[in-house]
Protein backbone atom coordinates (compact mmCIF):
# COMPACT_ATOMS: atom_id res chain seq x y z
CA UNK A 1 0.00 0.00 0.00
CA UNK A 2 2.39 2.57 1.36
CA UNK A 3 4.62 2.26 -2.25
CA UNK A 4 1.26 1.83 -4.71
CA UNK A 5 3.28 -0.17 -7.15
CA UNK A 6 -0.49 -1.33 -7.32
CA UNK A 7 -3.41 0.15 -6.55
CA UNK A 8 -5.07 -0.87 -3.06
CA UNK A 9 -9.17 0.19 -3.43
CA UNK A 10 -10.07 -3.53 -2.89
CA UNK A 11 -12.48 -4.63 -6.05
CA UNK A 12 -16.20 -4.21 -7.13
CA UNK A 13 -19.00 -6.77 -7.78
CA UNK A 14 -21.94 -6.08 -9.88
CA UNK A 15 -23.98 -6.45 -11.49
CA UNK A 16 -27.64 -5.02 -12.53
CA UNK A 17 -29.11 -3.42 -9.51
CA UNK A 18 -26.72 -4.68 -7.32
CA UNK A 19 -22.82 -2.73 -6.89
CA UNK A 20 -20.69 -4.36 -3.87
CA UNK A 21 -17.35 -2.34 -3.22
CA UNK A 22 -15.15 -5.20 -1.19
CA UNK A 23 -12.57 -3.54 0.89
CA UNK A 24 -11.59 -0.06 -0.09
CA UNK A 25 -8.21 0.62 0.34
CA UNK A 26 -6.73 3.85 -0.23
CA UNK A 27 -7.60 4.28 -3.85
CA UNK A 28 -10.96 2.68 -3.69
CA UNK A 29 -13.02 5.90 -4.75
CA UNK A 30 -10.39 7.40 -7.30
CA UNK A 31 -10.12 3.85 -9.54
CA UNK A 32 -13.61 3.35 -9.00
CA UNK A 33 -14.29 6.57 -11.20
CA UNK A 34 -11.29 6.16 -13.52
CA UNK A 35 -12.97 3.08 -14.68
CA UNK A 36 -16.15 4.92 -15.37
CA UNK A 37 -18.19 2.98 -12.73
CA UNK A 38 -21.49 5.00 -11.17
CA UNK A 39 -20.17 4.80 -7.75
CA UNK A 40 -23.79 6.17 -6.56
CA UNK A 41 -25.02 2.12 -7.42
CA UNK A 42 -23.44 1.18 -4.92
CA UNK A 43 -25.63 -0.44 -2.36
CA UNK A 44 -23.54 -2.09 -0.09
CA UNK A 45 -19.56 -1.70 1.32
CA UNK A 46 -17.76 -4.81 3.13
CA UNK A 47 -15.01 -4.31 5.58
CA UNK A 48 -13.38 -8.03 6.09
CA UNK A 49 -11.21 -6.19 8.44
CA UNK A 50 -9.92 -3.00 10.12
CA UNK A 51 -6.60 -2.21 8.78
CA UNK A 52 -5.87 0.77 6.45
CA UNK A 53 -5.37 -1.14 2.95
CA UNK A 54 -8.92 -2.77 3.39
CA UNK A 55 -10.81 0.28 4.88
CA UNK A 56 -8.95 3.26 4.11
CA UNK A 57 -11.56 4.80 1.48
CA UNK A 58 -14.35 3.25 3.34
CA UNK A 59 -15.71 6.84 4.49
CA UNK A 60 -15.03 8.03 1.09
CA UNK A 61 -17.17 4.99 -0.86
CA UNK A 62 -20.18 5.92 1.39
CA UNK A 63 -20.07 9.26 0.48
CA UNK A 64 -20.12 7.96 -3.20
CA UNK A 65 -23.00 5.32 -2.29
CA UNK A 66 -25.03 8.03 -0.43
CA UNK A 67 -24.85 11.30 -2.70
CA UNK A 68 -21.96 12.99 -0.03
CA UNK A 69 -24.21 11.28 3.24
CA UNK A 70 -27.20 12.79 1.46
CA UNK A 71 -29.48 9.90 1.45
CA UNK A 72 -29.42 7.13 3.78
CA UNK A 73 -28.83 4.13 2.02
CA UNK A 74 -26.87 0.59 1.74
CA UNK A 75 -25.67 -1.68 3.66
CA UNK A 76 -22.01 -1.55 5.42
CA UNK A 77 -21.43 -5.08 6.76
CA UNK A 78 -18.21 -5.90 8.73
CA UNK A 79 -17.25 -7.33 11.73
CA UNK A 80 -17.07 -6.28 15.61
CA UNK A 81 -13.09 -5.30 15.43
CA UNK A 82 -13.98 -2.74 12.83
CA UNK A 83 -17.94 -1.70 13.86
CA UNK A 84 -17.54 -1.85 17.42
CA UNK A 85 -17.76 1.38 19.40
CA UNK A 86 -14.28 0.71 21.10
CA UNK A 87 -12.43 0.11 18.04
CA UNK A 88 -9.22 -0.02 18.62
CA UNK A 89 -7.79 0.02 14.74
CA UNK A 90 -10.12 1.38 11.96
CA UNK A 91 -11.66 4.32 12.02
CA UNK A 92 -14.88 5.19 10.48
CA UNK A 93 -16.68 8.67 11.77
CA UNK A 94 -20.30 8.84 13.03
CA UNK A 95 -21.44 11.08 10.51
CA UNK A 96 -20.42 8.17 7.45
CA UNK A 97 -22.37 5.72 10.16
CA UNK A 98 -25.37 7.73 10.43
CA UNK A 99 -25.63 7.70 5.96
CA UNK A 100 -26.03 4.25 6.29
CA UNK A 101 -29.09 2.24 6.32
CA UNK A 102 -28.07 -0.91 8.22
CA UNK A 103 -25.09 -2.06 9.33
CA UNK A 104 -24.29 -5.53 9.27
CA UNK A 105 -22.11 -6.66 11.63
CA UNK A 106 -21.41 -10.31 11.00
CA UNK A 107 -19.51 -13.23 13.18
CA UNK A 108 -18.36 -16.66 11.50
CA UNK A 109 -21.81 -18.69 10.05
CA UNK A 110 -24.16 -16.03 9.94
CA UNK A 111 -26.18 -15.47 6.44
CA UNK A 112 -27.28 -12.57 4.81
CA UNK A 113 -29.30 -12.35 1.48
CA UNK A 114 -28.15 -9.52 -0.76
CA UNK A 115 -29.41 -8.16 -3.88
CA UNK A 116 -30.63 -10.87 -5.81
CA UNK A 117 -30.93 -14.26 -4.16
CA UNK A 118 -27.17 -13.31 -3.40
CA UNK A 119 -26.78 -15.63 -0.10
CA UNK A 120 -24.01 -14.33 1.49
CA UNK A 121 -21.90 -16.41 4.13
CA UNK A 122 -19.51 -15.43 6.53
CA UNK A 123 -16.15 -17.36 7.44
CA UNK A 124 -13.86 -16.04 10.44
CA UNK A 125 -10.01 -16.43 9.68
CA UNK A 126 -6.77 -15.82 11.16
CA UNK A 127 -5.23 -13.13 10.22
CA UNK A 128 -2.87 -11.19 13.26
CA UNK A 129 -4.18 -9.60 16.02
CA UNK A 130 -7.44 -8.60 14.84
CA UNK A 131 -10.87 -10.21 13.78
CA UNK A 132 -11.09 -10.89 9.84
CA UNK A 133 -13.89 -12.16 7.93
CA UNK A 134 -13.73 -14.00 4.23
CA UNK A 135 -17.24 -14.87 2.96
CA UNK A 136 -19.29 -16.79 0.24
CA UNK A 137 -21.14 -15.75 -2.02
CA UNK A 138 -23.72 -18.13 -3.48
CA UNK A 139 -26.96 -18.28 -5.93
CA UNK A 140 -27.83 -21.04 -8.37
CA UNK A 141 -24.95 -23.46 -7.16
CA UNK A 142 -22.62 -21.69 -8.07
CA UNK A 143 -20.48 -20.20 -5.52
CA UNK A 144 -17.99 -17.10 -5.46
CA UNK A 145 -15.67 -17.00 -2.40
CA UNK A 146 -13.30 -13.92 -1.05
CA UNK A 147 -10.02 -14.97 1.16
CA UNK A 148 -8.85 -11.46 2.97
CA UNK A 149 -5.76 -11.48 4.61
CA UNK A 150 -5.27 -14.92 6.49
CA UNK A 151 -3.11 -17.62 7.84
CA UNK A 152 -3.53 -21.04 6.36
CA UNK A 153 -4.75 -22.92 9.26
CA UNK A 154 -6.64 -26.45 9.40
CA UNK A 155 -9.86 -26.02 8.95
CA UNK A 156 -9.76 -23.03 5.97
CA UNK A 157 -10.05 -26.24 3.34
CA UNK A 158 -13.57 -27.18 4.19
CA UNK A 159 -14.75 -23.92 5.39
CA UNK A 160 -14.26 -22.54 1.22
CA UNK A 161 -15.03 -26.39 0.45
CA UNK A 162 -17.75 -25.76 -3.13
CA UNK A 163 -16.33 -22.52 -4.14
CA UNK A 164 -16.53 -22.15 -7.97
CA UNK A 165 -14.78 -19.00 -8.03
CA UNK A 166 -12.60 -16.65 -5.58
CA UNK A 167 -10.41 -13.86 -4.97
CA UNK A 168 -7.71 -14.61 -2.63
CA UNK A 169 -5.23 -11.95 -0.81
CA UNK A 170 -1.96 -13.24 -1.47
CA UNK A 171 1.19 -11.13 -0.77
CA UNK A 172 3.75 -13.80 -0.79
CA UNK A 173 5.08 -15.32 -3.41
CA UNK A 174 5.90 -19.25 -3.45
CA UNK A 175 9.24 -19.32 -1.27
CA UNK A 176 8.34 -16.88 0.85
CA UNK A 177 5.70 -17.73 4.01
CA UNK A 178 4.83 -14.53 6.21
CA UNK A 179 2.80 -15.49 9.63
CA UNK A 180 -0.72 -13.82 8.84
CA UNK A 181 -0.45 -13.57 5.28
CA UNK A 182 -1.09 -16.07 2.20
CA UNK A 183 1.83 -16.96 -0.35
CA UNK A 184 1.44 -18.68 -3.74
CA UNK A 185 2.32 -22.18 -2.31
CA UNK A 186 -0.77 -21.98 -0.08
CA UNK A 187 -3.24 -20.70 -2.61
CA UNK A 188 -1.75 -24.25 -5.00
CA UNK A 189 -2.92 -25.55 -1.58
CA UNK A 190 -6.23 -24.31 -1.90
CA UNK A 191 -6.57 -24.76 -5.48
CA UNK A 192 -5.42 -28.68 -5.01
CA UNK A 193 -8.42 -29.53 -2.54
CA UNK A 194 -11.06 -27.26 -3.59
CA UNK A 195 -10.80 -27.24 -7.24
CA UNK A 196 -12.16 -24.09 -8.36
CA UNK A 197 -13.05 -22.91 -11.80
CA UNK A 198 -10.98 -20.33 -11.69
CA UNK A 199 -8.87 -17.98 -8.60
CA UNK A 200 -7.89 -14.18 -9.09
CA UNK A 201 -5.15 -13.32 -7.33
CA UNK A 202 -5.04 -9.87 -5.14
CA UNK A 203 -2.76 -7.61 -2.47
CA UNK A 204 0.25 -8.88 -4.03
CA UNK A 205 2.93 -7.84 -2.44
CA UNK A 206 6.01 -5.99 -3.57
CA UNK A 207 8.61 -9.06 -3.67
CA UNK A 208 5.52 -10.64 -5.63
CA UNK A 209 5.09 -7.69 -7.96
CA UNK A 210 8.80 -7.91 -8.70
CA UNK A 211 9.11 -11.57 -9.66
CA UNK A 212 6.00 -11.75 -11.27
CA UNK A 213 6.98 -13.57 -14.28
CA UNK A 214 9.34 -16.32 -12.08
CA UNK A 215 5.41 -16.75 -10.13
CA UNK A 216 3.95 -17.33 -13.70
CA UNK A 217 6.03 -19.57 -14.43
CA UNK A 218 6.03 -21.60 -11.35
CA UNK A 219 2.12 -21.75 -11.72
CA UNK A 220 2.47 -22.80 -15.29
CA UNK A 221 5.31 -26.12 -13.77
CA UNK A 222 2.57 -26.44 -12.01
CA UNK A 223 -0.34 -26.74 -13.98
CA UNK A 224 -2.43 -24.14 -12.18
CA UNK A 225 -1.89 -21.37 -15.07
CA UNK A 226 -5.19 -21.58 -16.70
CA UNK A 227 -6.99 -21.60 -13.38
CA UNK A 228 -4.62 -19.33 -11.15
CA UNK A 229 -4.74 -15.93 -12.50
CA UNK A 230 -2.26 -12.46 -11.53
CA UNK A 231 -4.39 -10.29 -12.71
CA UNK A 232 -3.22 -6.56 -13.84
CA UNK A 233 -4.85 -3.31 -11.94
CA UNK A 234 -8.78 -2.40 -13.36
CA UNK A 235 -9.20 -5.80 -14.74
CA UNK A 236 -12.99 -6.63 -15.09
CA UNK A 237 -13.77 -10.74 -15.11
CA UNK A 238 -17.32 -12.15 -15.57
CA UNK A 239 -18.38 -14.86 -13.29
CA UNK A 240 -21.32 -17.37 -13.90
CA UNK A 241 -23.37 -16.82 -11.04
ZN1 LIG B 1 -4.49 -6.94 7.28
ZN1 LIG C 1 -4.00 -6.34 3.91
Amino acid sequence: MLKQKRQTGGFILREKGFMMSVDPGPGALVYGLKNNLDLSELNAIFVSHPHLDHEGDAEAMIEAMTGGCMVKKGVLISNKDYLSREMKFGSISDYHRKAIEKELVVKEGDFHVLGKDLKMEFIELQHKNVETTGFKLSRGGKTFSYIPDTSMFDGIKEKYRGSDYFVISCPRTHKIEWRGHLGLKDVAELVDSIKPEKVYLNHLGINFIDNIEEEKEWLEEKGLSDRVIIPDDNQTFQLNI
